[in-house]
């Protein structure tokens, strides 16, 4: 690496081609194997064990209805707490819904449990969030009262998202983290839609959001297909929130592939598979599933970066379905259909990309590719990110027709130049520190 540094400041200050390895950090490895398929089925069954967690169901029980449910998730946060620290901020977002005359037919408090890993930058903004919803239903979906274990939808995600805190917060990072479980995803998003417009209000700069809404199902209903090996990533290209600014720069610059969600799902993919063995992540084009949505959009929609994590293969026998046998089978979104060791990898997935992009310095502020002349190259400079320093930088080209990376040029400088014509390539840069955190990536505007 030495070398290569000495290489790099021979050259002059922007024309370097050489190009780091790609590491893979022990710490972000160690975690890794902290994370227990135990402790997820644990959670699952204990999630499942409310009866109900359906937002309206009821809050003063003990044991069952959804006041039971946010109590138990707030006190895991709060356990977690105690052996690790005492880093994590815990509380309830909580706030009243007013009625829609649809799903919820009164207001009604409603209260997401969160917890707080505050970054250990105090100059670093960043908030990264990963989020799965703790309510659940069947097939009625104002039935507030019969069994609805929600297994996978969604107790799987919060009890990845459970696992993640307890793991992470035994450290630090320079982003700050969010550890959430949404309310009311199943009445219409309004968990979620309620903390994207006050993250706005608030000028929160949340950097990234993981929603993972159903990561422990391998099996596919009518395909009969049993898969381990893969997860799906929806993004959104063109962002949901572009201004009439940014689509005519859109337009003019053919990055309709390269939205804010869009550069996120390929960071996931490269920084997933890196660190996650036999996982294949599968980028999916479009915001998400047809008749279905989830947690993501309603960040994606007040402008953050936000996408789905879900499941390769649905069993719809399992989703919002009243528990009830049928001809012998029985429907039912159940513990003992989640694959735990498939719930384990996801939430391994999730750690590693918040680890990643939690060690890196931020991305590059204000990149710019120099389009004021006719030349066969191109030329790039960008401002330092605040905050922590990077070592320096990748420029990252691919053929506008491909739909991942293919090239990377490392500079320590804040400007390079590379024998590429900016009219063929798309490009992108990202920071990166001595350890090889890399920071998400930005697309420079074309500029002088
Ligand atoms: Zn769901």
């Amino acid at each position: 690496m030495k070398l290569l540094y000495s290489l790099v400041l021979l050259l002059s200050f922007n024309t370097v081609y050489a190009q780091k390895a790609i590491i893979r950090d022990p710490l972000i490895a160690d975690l890794l194997t902290e994370v227990s398929a135990e402790n997820l089925e644990k959670s699952v069954k204990k999630l499942v064990s409310f009866h109900t967690r359906h937002t309206l169901s009821d809050t003063l029980s003990k044991t069952t209805g959804i006041g039971a449910a946010r109590t138990w998730i707030k006190a895991e946060f709060e356990r977690y707490n105690k052996d690790n620290g005492g880093k994590l901020q815990v509380l309830y977002d909580s706030f009243v819904q007013p009625a829609d005359g649809r799903r919820i037919l009164k207001p009604v408090v409603l209260k997401n449990v969160m917890a707080i890993l505050p970054g250990k930058d105090p100059t670093d903004k960043r908030m990264l969030l990963v989020c799965g919803h703790y309510d659940s239903r069947v097939t009625d979906v104002m039935n507030s009262k019969d069994f609805a274990p929600g297994a996978n939808d969604d107790a799987s995600g919060v009890a990845g998202v459970l696992e993640l805190a307890r793991v992470m917060s035994k450290k630090s990072f320079n982003t700050t983290l969010a550890f959430v479980a949404m309310v009311g995803e199943e009445q219409g998003l309004y968990g979620a839609k309620h903390l994207a417009k006050k993250a706005r209000e608030e000028g929160w700069d949340v950097h990234l959001v993981l929603n993972n809404d159903m990561i422990g199902n391998t099996y596919g209903m009518q395909t009969d297909l049993k898969d381990n090996g893969s997860v799906r990533i929806f993004s959104e290209g063109v962002p949901a929130a572009e201004t009439k600014e940014e689509a005519s720069l859109r337009q003019s610059t053919g990055s309709e592939n390269d939205g804010h969600a869009r550069q996120a799902a390929r960071y996931i993919k490269e920084t997933g598979e890196r660190y996650v063995d036999q996982l294949e992540v599968k980028l999916i084009y479009r915001r998400d599933r047809f008749l279905r949505g989830g947690d993501h959009t309603p960040f994606s929609e007040q402008g953050f970066t936000a996408v789905r994590i879900t499941e390769t293969n649905e069993d719809f026998n399992r989703q919002h379905q009243d528990i009830r046998t049928e001809q012998g089978f029985k429907f039912g979104d159940l513990p003992e259909h989640v694959d735990y060791a498939y719930l384990q990898k996801i939430t391994r997935l999730n750690l590693a990309v918040l680890a990643n992009v939690g060690l890196a310095p931020a991305p590059p502020t204000g990149p710019v590719l120099i389009t004021s002349g006719l030349t066969n190259k191109s030329a790039f400079k960008w401002t330092a990110p605040v905050g922590k320093a990077p070592a320096g930088y990748y420029i990252l080209l691919r053929e506008t027709s491909s739909p991942l990376w293919e090239k990377k040029f490392y500079v320590t400088a804040t400007s390079a130049e590379i024998p590429y014509s900016k009219d063929n390539y798309l490009f992108g840069i990202q920071a990166v520190d001595a350890g090889g955190h890399e920071s998400l990536v930005v697309v420079p505007r074309p500029g002088k």
